[in-house]
């Protein structure tokens, strides 16, 4: 892992500026908590995308995502039979040995399920609210109310989550009536990023009055454009010290939602904004729903805040590498990494700020290959056919023939057997 925060004595400091301090909000179930704010480290969360009804494909699901690195799994739950499924799920998660809290996402009629299903509202661990989905005038109030209302009396956490989609249509009307009024009105666009932050901050402040005790709230403020996210949260993190979900909604499809919400989390996340992330990205058809767990910890390991998987460094390729030898090899050490980790987490504590370093050639190769943890620099064109090793900066053996890809692997495993596992807590 880089050494952000070690070098701000020297003339060019590297790393974030301090963390925001905000409250910590506290998300229980049986006797675990995850803490989200207060200093926490930034949690990674995500959502499935089947139908909740659907008991046992949900708890499949949030097990896959759990496994994949998501400390928080938020579920649909849109109709009765949803909430009538809701402890189901949390009772196969608990028989499968999947410790991870569960978010149940609501709108437009949270507040009846919530009230008609008492086990469904007890098997959550937090409730997502949309004040902009809850109906208009008192209505809305009331319906808020009440769900509010349940979450202080089961002592659950929720999220206040306001999303420009959805923003409260009365608000909204309000302050382009008090904007029209201004000698230099605002943007219309400019008034919608001022609503959400007044949206949400008033209503947490509401759910406070109405009981919920401090350490249980945390707000976002959703929209979909990277520099209306970027200055929202600015503007928001700057009015109020509640613990912030971050995400960018409807990133969209690949390489596209990929990189708007990298660079507009990036940007927060550098600044020391945000408590918790989530990655909102379409998947392709039958595509794996964990990409968003792998990008969510992707963000933060390269940026340096948190390590999960041991990162494997490898060059693109030119002209120099003839085949795809090296490619595949990079591609298959980062998928064993990746897939070792639900046990290796547990038995060799710190592999997961190991780097690997798969190069193709010679020109950068060993350089590379040295400043790794573990590292192999294979042959370009015309070189001689051997592949160097290098362990903690060594250059240890050189593998040759058709079996360097296994043979590299085990290398890899005996290197964490012996650096990690002296370390060994648990396997259970
Ligand atoms: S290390 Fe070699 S193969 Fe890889 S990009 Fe550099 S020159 Fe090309």
């Amino acid at each position: 892992m880089s050494d952000v925060n070690t070098l701000n004595s020297s003339p060019f400091p590297v790393g974030p500026t301090p963390r925001r301090q905000t409250r910590a909000a506290v998300i229980s179930w049986g006797n675990k908590h995850v803490q989200v704010g207060g200093g926490a480290p930034v949690v990674v969360q995500s959502m499935t995308n089947t139908d909740t009804a659907d008991a046992i494909a949900t708890a499949i699901q949030v097990k896959e995502l759990a496994l994949a690195g998501s400390e928080l799994v938020r579920i649909t739950v849109n109709t009765p039979e949803a909430a009538a499924e809701v402890p189901k799920i949390r009772e196969q998660l608990d028989k499968m040995g999947m410790d991870v809290p569960l978010v149940g996402d609501f709108h437009y009629n949270g507040h009846k399920l919530l009230t008609m299903y008492p086990e469904c509202a007890q098997a959550l661990s937090k409730y997502r609210i949309n004040p902009g989905n809850m109906g208009g005038g008192k209505k809305r109030d009331d319906n808020f109310a009440q769900m509010i209302e349940v979450a202080a009396n089961y002592n659950k956490a929720v999220r206040i989550g306001v999303n420009w989609g959805s923003l409260d249509q009365d608000l909204m009307a309000r302050m382009m009536d008090e904007n029209n009024k201004r000698q230099k009105p605002w943007s219309a666009q400019a008034v919608m990023r001022e609503a959400l932050v007044i949206s949400a901050i008033s209503n947490a402040r509401r759910a406070e009055e109405l009981g919920l005790a401090k350490n249980k709230i945390v707000l976002s403020c959703k929209v979909s454009h990277v520099q209306d996210l970027i200055s929202v949260y600015r503007n928001l993190s700057a009015q109020c010290d509640y613990p912030l979900h971050l995400g960018l909604t409807e990133a969209g499809m690949g390489s596209k939602g990929i990189v708007a919400s990298t660079a507009a989390l990036s940007v927060l996340l550098q600044e020391g904004i945000g408590d918790t992330i989530r990655i909102s990205l379409t998947p392709e058809p039958g595509g794996d729903r964990r990409k968003e767990v792998i990008v969510a910890q992707e963000i933060l390991q390269t940026m340096g805040l948190r390590a999960f998987t041991p990162m494997v460094v490898a060059c693109p390729g030119c002209g120099r590498t003839s085949s795809t030898f090296f490619q595949e090899l990079a591609d298959s050490i980062q998928t064993y990494l990746r897939e070792q980790m639900p046990v290796w987490r547990l038995q060799y504590p710190g592999v997961e700020t190991m780097n690997v370093a798969v190069m193709g050639c010679v020109v950068n190769g060993p350089g590379e290959s040295r400043h790794a943890d573990i590292g192999i620099s294979l042959p370009g064109t015309g070189e001689v056919p051997s592949a160097p090793v290098f362990i903690d900066g060594e250059r240890t053996v050189t593998l040759k023939g058709d079996s360097i890809a296994q043979e590299f692997q085990q290398i890899v495993l005996d290197y964490v057997q012996r650096r990690y596992g002296a370390k060994t807590i648990s396997s259970t």
